[in-house]
């Protein structure tokens, strides 16, 4: 089993070679963005983000400005109102209790504003290029699909997957789950009949044809 996980894995990063959409070159970026791409899509995220940060470059200049200023920024973007709070928030914890820097451990990172286990895992497989599992939409129902997760929640498949897969290779899960998610594998009806990984799945009742 061990062997066809890291196979499968493999697969998928041949065939889905690029970069994670939120790693933007440095951790502040990456961590904002991830933040606002909650329940929003990556591509209304990164349309936005240059003018964002434009108005916004710096610790200081976000935890200085007005929500209200904050919001209006990023106003094409679901919950923003709520974003534009923790992003606030953020930036003055981040400035009062981290030196300015974004720190890197989960302990750490989970204790900011607006960020939990998936943006934190995120931040620190892209940022600071250390093993973690961002469990998000894709991945838990990949997992799930193909018989390496049964948990309800995130957390459960977070732990799961940890167990199952090699720490080596935690996160190339996310990496690669995300672009077959929404290339192949994708919520409702996914596209069994062009999988490159169909004979390892378990999923019971797969869409041999288009
Ligand atoms: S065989 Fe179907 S359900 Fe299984 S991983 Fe491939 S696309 Fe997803």
């Amino acid at each position: 089993m061990k062997k066809d996980l890291v196979k499968v894995l493999k697969i998928l990063k041949s065939k889905y070679p690029q970069k994670a959409d939120m790693d933007l070159g440095n951790p502040a970026d990456s961590l904002i963005a991830t933040i606002m791409s909650a329940r929003t899509t990556d591509a209304q995220v990164l349309k936005i983000f240059p003018a964002f940060r434009k108005k916004f470059p710096t610790w200081k200049k976000l935890a200085d400005s007005n929500v209200d200023d904050i919001a209006k920024a990023m106003n094409t973007i679901g919950l923003y109102r709520n974003k534009a709070k923790s992003l606030k928030a953020l930036a003055q914890k981040i400035i009062a209790y981290h030196d300015g820097k974004v720190p890197e451990s989960m302990e750490e990172l989970v204790t900011l504003p607006g960020v939990g286990r998936k943006t934190a895992s995120c931040v620190l497989s892209v940022c600071f290029n250390k093993p973690a599992i961002a469990v998000d939409t894709h991945v838990f129902r990949i997992s799930r699909r193909l018989g390496w997760a049964k948990g309800k929640d995130a957390l459960k498949v977070e732990k799961e997957l940890a167990d199952l897969v090699p720490k080596s290779s935690w996160s190339v899960i996310n990496l690669t789950f995300v672009p077959f998610g929404r290339d192949i594998c994708k919520p409702g009806k996914p596209q069994c009949y062009r999988c490159p990984i169909a004979k390892y799945c378990d999923y019971p009742n797969k869409y041999l044809e288009p």
